[in-house]
């Protein structure tokens, strides 16, 4: 078991749009373990800062403190964690496209991740967590279980975006305008000095571009049952 943690912690990173929240979700409903997703805590400090009106250029000058005083907090229920900006619920707010534009840039101020850290190791304190993010297995829980790496094609991620978003018909165009918008994403965050995107050591990687939902849950309910039995 992780130090300090009485059960199990699980950790997916994966680049965007590789179905790691989605996955993680479904596979801690089946084994009745909390889901966090940790990119809703990168997403609600930016929702709070462009709610705020406080201008892009001046968020690498933001403290810790002054990111802390926006009042996110996590949290428990029954499955998992509620994200809350100042005790207010924050969900659709979470996927708008001006947040999903400018978190990239946002999660990669140091002040940002230390101000986050502290809230994702309490939310893995009782352990039996799956938690899905950049660096949940390279940085935040490293002593981590299991640890997965989702990967898949950049062109199968955009397609699963695009329906994801509720897009049913959409063409080539439709598709590279998603896919370079991912691969924009994925960029900032694998070349960022600070906890990069990257597969962490030991990870046990998978490749979904040719699986389908119920299989990749399935690959990693498998690979905790392994470690549990
Ligand atoms: O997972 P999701 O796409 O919602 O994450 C949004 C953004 O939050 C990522 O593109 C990344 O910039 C940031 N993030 C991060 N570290 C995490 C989770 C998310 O930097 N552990």
């Amino acid at each position: 078991m992780s130090p300090g943690v009485g059960g199990l912690i699980i950790t997916i990173d994966g680049p965007a749009g590789s179905g790691k929240s989605s996955t993680a979700r479904e596979v801690a409903q089946r084994l009745s373990f909390k889901h966090l997703d940790s990119g809703a805590l990168y997403r609600a400090l930016t929702y709070g800062l462009i709610e705020a009106g406080v201008a892009e250029e001046e968020w690498a000058d933001l403290t810790v403190r002054e990111l802390r005083g926006l009042g996110i907090t996590l949290e428990s229920t029954k499955t998992g964690f509620e994200v809350r900006l100042g005790g207010r619920l924050l969900v659709d707010e979470l996927r708008s496209v001006e947040v999903t534009d400018r978190v990239s840039l946002l999660a990669g101020l140091p002040s940002v991740r230390e101000c986050l850290i502290g809230l994702q190791r309490e939310a893995g304190s009782g352990g039996f967590l799956i938690v899905d993010g950049r660096d949940m297995g390279t940085v935040v829980f490293p002593e981590a279980e299991l640890k997965v790496y989702l990967i898949a094609d950049l062109k199968e991620r955009a397609r699963r975006r695009l329906l994801e978003n509720g897009r049913e018909v959409f063409d080539d165009t439709d598709l590279a305008e998603e896919a370079s918008a991912l691969e924009e994403r994925d960029d900032l965050d694998s070349g960022r000095a600070i906890s990069p995107l990257k597969s962490p050591p030991g990870a046990v990687e998978i490749d979904t571009t040719n699986l389908s939902f119920e299989e990749q849950v399935s690959v990693i309910v498998e690979l905790v049952n392994e470690l549990t039995l």
